[in-house]
């Protein structure tokens, strides 16, 4: 029996996410190796090292275990979509700044035109409409 992080729960086989239950060996039984808590039917599953299996119910303790369903408030999303902003606005003064850091090296290993496409993400124009400032002007 493999443990499942994503998948069927084999106590009630819907398509789930297994959370591991912390890994305390003085709470384990004889012979049990995880612990591990099912979302959907809020069951215990017991691994054992003989590769069997068990269930039993999760006390109150352990179904607090199971993390809350993401449901992202107004507020959350905005502060996401503020990060998200503020990454890109980092990102454009690198750019803007000549790259520091970026050798010849990694814009070599760098897939052929990543940066030209993360121009065009922060908004700047790209190498192909003839960027005023380029940091690698073929000689
Ligand atoms: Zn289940």
């Amino acid at each position: 029996m493999v443990p499942f992080g994503s998948g069927h729960c084999p106590v009630c086989l819907a398509d789930t996410m297994r959370q591991d239950l912390p890994d305390d060996p003085a709470l384990l039984g004889e012979g049990e190796d995880l612990w591990a808590i099912c979302e959907s039917c809020q069951t215990v599953l017991i691994y054992r090292h003989d590769g069997t299996f068990g269930h039993r119910a999760a006390t109150d303790e352990e179904r607090a275990a199971i993390p809350p369903k993401v449901v992202w408030s107004d507020e959350q999303r905005a502060e996401w979509q503020e990060s998200l902003r503020q990454s890109k606005t980092d990102l454009r003064a690198w750019i803007l700044a000549g790259c520091p850091g970026l050798t010849p090296e990694i814009e070599r290993d760098m897939l052929p035109g990543f940066l030209d496409r993360i121009k065009r993400f922060v908004g700047l124009p790209d190498d192909d409409e003839g960027a005023p400032e380029t940091h690698t002007e073929p000689l």
